[in-house]
């Protein structure tokens, strides 16, 4: 059975074939500009940069092929998030937000929302459907959620919060449109922060919102038009080209997770492992029912703070960086953020070196943990 994953990929490459006259260039052309030529009255076409931008609008159909919905292109996941909050909320409304989820939108509610009168409680991804979602306007899941990389059930998560009155949305950024797709799941609105894998090059922040509610899509679209939350289009051509080759790089980062996470979870300086790939992850029933992949993140808890340290700047083929989806493996121990995880818990993020050159690796920066 096809999940279209191939089909997907497949177009991506020939979407501008369409729209091409003879003598265009093949590319996508980078158009910096903030004014276009506008004699006489305005009307259906480029006029201004925080309106429209034709680099931009390119990049907004590949995303919108690869999320089979409509999608605005902000300049940075939180933007994106951001423009849902600040362009769909109203003062009085109450919203649920992941506790352990990425921090930034719980620091966003608590210094700002909250001024503007919208409040929003915290609950775990992996008990996220526990307690029901009454009284809520806006429900918020990520999942895997970053860093722990709990589950929750997206589909039963989205007809509950709809039964409610609720909007929902799901943060997508751990997996990409290669490796879930909760719009089909039942979400209202998509968010990713498109700096991580999806660019994968780790020279670019950018965001994407998608849905397929036209009144939803009108108003972020005129959130961004208005509080100038405009994407760079330097940085929209780069995610462009980035995008071109999204399946190829997820396709080699999750493989690699995948042949990793058991060696990971068999070393004798490895205290926990978790990966929703793992037959005996809590999580991993869910995964295979919901997800199309398992993902290029790894979480291992070593002894301690330490440790941790040592295996990351003993690994010649891990780059100690915040952030993830690069096409180098990056790590970085999620403590030093405050995340609510063992003090020795370490993010591995899965790039596109060879498999077992990267293993090697790993391996030999693990051994030398027990030896010192
Ligand atoms: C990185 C990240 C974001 C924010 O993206 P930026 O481009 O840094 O603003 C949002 N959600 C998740 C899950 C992320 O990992």
């Amino acid at each position: 059975m096809s999940d279209g994953t191939n089909a997907r990929a497949a177009g991506l490459q020939h979407l501008r074939r369409r729209g091409l006259d003879k003598g265009d260039p093949i590319p996508l052309p980078l158009t910096l500009a903030s004014t276009f030529h506008l004699p006489g009255e305005p009307g259906d076409f480029h006029q201004y940069g925080r309106s429209e931008n034709p680099t931009w609008e390119a990049l907004e159909e590949m995303l919108a092929h690869l999320e089979d919905a409509p999608c605005v292109a902000f300049p940075s996941g939180m933007a994106a998030i951001s423009s849902v909050l600040f362009g769909l909320l109203k003062a009085g409304d109450r919203i649920l937000l992941p506790s352990d989820g990425y921090y930034t939108p719980r620091v966003l509610g608590d210094r700002f929302l909250s001024r503007f009168g919208v409040r929003f409680d915290l609950r775990p991804t992996a008990s996220f459907l526990d307690g029901g979602f009454d009284g809520y306007r806006l429900v918020y899941v990520e999942t895997p959620s970053n860093p722990g990389l709990d589950l929750c059930d997206i589909a039963a998560v989205a007809s509950a919060a709809h039964a409610a009155g609720a909007l929902v949305v799901a943060d997508n950024t751990t997996m990409t449109p290669f490796g879930q797709r909760p719009l089909e799941l039942g979400v209202d609105i998509l968010v990713a922060a498109d700096t991580k894998a999806p660019n994968g090059h780790s020279d670019v922040l950018f965001g994407h919102v998608a849905s397929r509610d036209a009144e939803i899509l009108k108003s972020i679209r005129e959130w961004r038009k208005l509080s100038g939350s405009i994407p760079g289009p330097f940085e929209a051509w780069l995610l462009h080209r980035g995008l071109e080759t999204l399946e190829l790089r997820f396709e080699r980062m999750c493989r690699s997770a995948e042949t990793i996470a058991p060696r990971l979870k068999a070393h004798s300086a490895v205290r926990a492992v978790r990966y929703p790939g793992l037959p005996d992850d809590p999580s991993h029933n869910l995964a295979a029912a919901q997800m199309l992949r398992f993902g290029s993140l790894i979480g291992l808890t070593l002894d301690s703070a330490d440790k941790a340290e040592a295996f990351i700047d003993g690994c010649a083929l891990l780059q100690p960086a915040t952030s993830f989806g690069s096409v180098h493996s990056s790590a970085e121990r999620r403590a030093r953020w405050g995340d609510a995880v063992a003090p020795g818990f370490v993010r591995l993020s899965l790039g596109c070196e060879p498999t077992e050159e990267l293993w090697s690796a790993i391996e030999a920066s693990l051994d030398a943990l027990s030896r010192s």
